[in-house]
């Protein structure tokens, strides 16, 4: 637990420490400290060893506000805090809130150096009510809470505009349950809700900015918040499920429905994962949808689909799995519908991402009719809420609980699975018990280690990042094998590297800077400096392949502009392909100028695009070489040795989810390194989609299979699951 520290304290020390590097003797307790904080994300930490006087090394880790390049502003922040000495650095322009929370991780390592210190007053705030303006997760405009002080405290926290909620009603979890705790505990310290931390930190951060209008000092409120060392023991389930995503609501419906007790286990604060964010599953005929819209009659051929997809994962290895999952689509679909309350509108047009010419139609979720529906504004979990409550009506026993993370499994001493340690948000640890699990944590997106491990890499995620592997993790532990674990991230959208949710730049130059990235009009170099281009990697015939971006290396790739390109922009306008190129789901609302009309303010773009890491600026082929990271002479090839400045512009992947994951069997049961079953391990959803799949290429390519693997993965799951324990 860490001590009670003022912040005030430190940050005045660390002051002190910029004044007079060489500090009175025995400030610090010489060894290595990390502290830890949350900027956009959370997750960020600083490693700082000290002597008795001074920081002599620091590390910063960055890496979860930025994946793709977030160690650049790492290693700026940490020459900064050596040369200062302590947390009172200039930060990194375009990271205002990385760059803070780094101060309040150092300051949070500084206190532990110094053995804590005692809490002491915070700077009085005014009484009434003041604004604050930070990002949140919204891809539009900023959030803006206003905040009312009574007597030193906060008193009422109002968001008062926010457009978080048009990309996701993660948002709304996050109002509901973190503005309470922050007014109850008074402290910013109080954790970001898990599933909505950027809504979470961007509430935190708009409130310490109207902490510090009322005449506060916001770093003094990130007061520590003690958390529980209770342990609660649950016993006697017949089936635990860790992780309430699709998968995971689809195994415990199931489960229930064959009489046997369920506990479910959800980390984020609601249930509903990234599946409440999908246009829809894949469902071959179903009978519901048949008789919906087309008069009863079939309306496509699975054995087709079976060949496809045999042809795709070049393998029968899995035939059994693959078999099931086409031909018990449609069937699935329709047991969730029958007893479970699941609702689906029209066959939406939701072709293969892969093979175009599999511009097949599926199904789409019905949507709140009053809210309509889009692809990230989902207003989907209720569907999940409702199913639920129908399975939790059918058995007493049957109950669930948020915010609690799975953490590992546990063994008798036969080395038998016998249940879950899991953690509550509040710190009590949870005892599980049961005779069976089901992981159904969704893939490994949220980890950026076991990206690292497996693909090299990191990406950018647009999918939940609570997923990070847990699941995975915990089948291993039971001796589970993996099966296609490299299978390519999902990924069909580019971006820039980092979405700038600043007004730094107007929504409409937000739109130009994305089309530097995203037109495939210039030349385009891979982070090895060689040349990259629409070659179509994925080994299909067809062309405008929209997931070809996966197959770069590091998932992405540079657009070169020579300072003539540049200066033809700002002359003559954007090329017929640069006015096109818009992003599919992640644009912030601007607008493009046309072809051919002279873009004046195209400087002011770049130098605010190079702030946030969209824009690497050269003056020479070794100067951009340095920045890529890469060989000088391989570039200097690929770029046909012309100096002159060049202006590179990241494109990036931005990925809904991992695929491979555990090895699993026909019952979806976890598989040994020999094939054995592990019988009452299962896994469903992303982390056992591998079998649907092949190393090094991109995920089955027609449009709502991943979904359609939580539905018949769950199905199957929770049928075998409860039959085993119940035996
Ligand atoms: C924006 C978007 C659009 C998509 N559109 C489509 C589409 O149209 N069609 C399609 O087929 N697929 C689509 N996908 C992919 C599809 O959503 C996924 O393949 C599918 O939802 C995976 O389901 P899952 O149950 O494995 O994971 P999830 O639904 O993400 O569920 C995992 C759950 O586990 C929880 N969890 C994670 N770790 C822990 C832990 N340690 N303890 C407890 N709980 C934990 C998470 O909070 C989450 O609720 C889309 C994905 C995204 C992000």
């Amino acid at each position: 637990m860490k001590k009670a520290v003022t912040w005030a304290l430190v940050l005045s020390l660390c002051l002190a420490l910029t004044c007079v590097p060489a500090m009175a003797e025995g400030t610090y307790t010489p060894g290595t400290y990390t502290g830890t904080g949350a900027g956009h994300e959370n997750g960020l930490s600083v490693t700082v060893t000290v002597d008795e006087n001074s920081i002599t090394e620091v590390k910063v880790d960055v890496s979860n506000e930025t994946p793709l390049i977030g160690g650049l502003a790492g290693e700026e922040l940490e020459a900064q805090i050596l040369a200062a000495q302590g947390a009172e650095i200039d930060g990194v322009s375009g990271a205002t809130e990385t760059s803070g929370g780094v101060k309040r991780a150092l300051a949070d390592a500084l206190a532990q150096a110094m053995g804590g210190a005692e809490a002491g007053e915070k700077t009085a705030v005014s009484d009434g009510s003041f604004k604050g303006t930070a990002p949140g997760f919204g891809l539009t405009g900023q959030m803006t809470c206003e905040v009312s002080f009574e007597g030193g405290k906060i008193t009422d926290i109002q968001v008062v505009e926010e457009t978080d909620s048009l990309t996701g009603e993660w948002f709304a979890n996050a109002e509901e349950l973190l503005i309470p705790r922050l007014i109850e505990n008074q402290s910013l310290e109080v954790d970001a809700i898990t599933g909505a931390t950027a809504s979470s930190n961007g509430i935190k951060n708009s409130v310490a900015r109207a902490i510090d209008a009322a005449g506060g000092v916001a770093d003094e409120w990130y007061t520590p918040i003690e958390k529980s060392d209770k342990t609660v023991v649950i016993e006697g389930y017949d089936v635990i499920v860790v992780g309430l995503g699709g998968s995971g609501v689809l195994s415990y419906c199931a489960a229930a429905d064959q009489g046997a007790s369920v506990f479910g286990i959800e980390a984020a604060g609601k249930i509903g994962g990234n599946s409440v964010c999908t246009y829809g599953p894949m469902a071959l005929n179903s009978e519901y949808l048949k008789n919906l819209f087309n008069n009863g009659e079939d309306y496509i051929n699975p054995d087709e689909v079976y060949d496809v997809w045999i042809d795709y994962v070049e393998s029968e290895d899995k035939a059994d799995i693959i078999s099931e999952a086409v031909y018990s689509s449609g069937k699935t679909l329709d047991y969730y519908v029958e007893n479970f309350g699941f609702e689906f509108e029209g066959r939406g047009l939701l072709g293969s991402f892969v093979v175009p010419s599999w511009d097949k139609e599926w199904c789409v979720y019905s949507a709140d009719p009053e809210t309509g529906w889009n692809i990230l504004g989902p207003n989907k979990t209720f569907q999940f809420l409702r199913a639920m409550d129908l399975a939790m009506a059918k058995n007493e026993k049957n109950d669930y609980m948020t915010e609690l993370t799975g953490e590992k499994l546990l063994f008798d001493d036969a080395g038998k699975v016998v249940g879950v340690q899991a953690r509550y948000y509040d710190g009590t640890t949870y005892e599980i018990y049961g005779d069976t699990v089901i992981l159904a944590t969704g893939g490994f997106l949220g980890s950026n280690e076991m990206m690292m491990e497996v693909y090299g890499s990191c990406i950018n995620a647009m999918g939940d990042t609570v997923n990070d592997g847990t699941g995975i993790r915990m089948g291993q532990s039971a001796g589970g094998a993996t099966y296609m674990l490299h299978t390519l991230p999902m990924v069909h959208i580019s971006q820039v590297a980092n979405l700038i949710r600043t007004d730094d730049l107007t929504a409409d130059q937000k739109a130009v800077l994305s089309a530097l990235a995203l037109t495939t009009d210039m030349p385009m170099v891979t982070t090895g400096g060689e040349v990259w281009g629409n070659t179509n990697q994925s080994g299909t015939e067809d062309d405008a392949v929209s997931v070809e971006i996966v197959f770069a290396p590091d998932f992405m790739y540079y657009n070169i502009y020579t300072q003539a390109d540049i200066d033809s922009i700002r002359e003559s306008g954007l090329s017929e392909a640069q006015a096109a190129a818009t992003s599919f789901f992640l644009s912030q609302g601007g607008a493009l100028p046309a072809a051919g009309t002279p873009v004046s303010d195209i400087d002011e773009i770049l130098k605010v695009g190079a702030e946030f890491k969209d824009v690497l600026i050269a003056d020479s082929i070794e100067d951009l070489a340095a920045q890529i990271g890469c060989d000088a002479a391989v570039l200097g090839e690929t770029l046909g040795g012309v100096e002159t400045t060049y202006y590179a512009v990241p494109c990036t992947s931005w990925s809904y989810g991992t695929v491979g994951g555990l090895d699993v069997d026909i019952n979806m049961n976890v598989l040994r390194e020999d094939g054995s079953p592990i019988e009452n391990l299962f896994a469903v959803g992303q982390d056992s989609e591998g079998v649907c799949n092949i190393d090094g290429k991109a995920y089955t390519p027609w449009g709502g299979q991943a979904q359609s693997w939580t539905f018949v993965s769950g199905k199957i799951a929770g049928t075998a699951a409860a039959a085993y324990a119940m035996d």
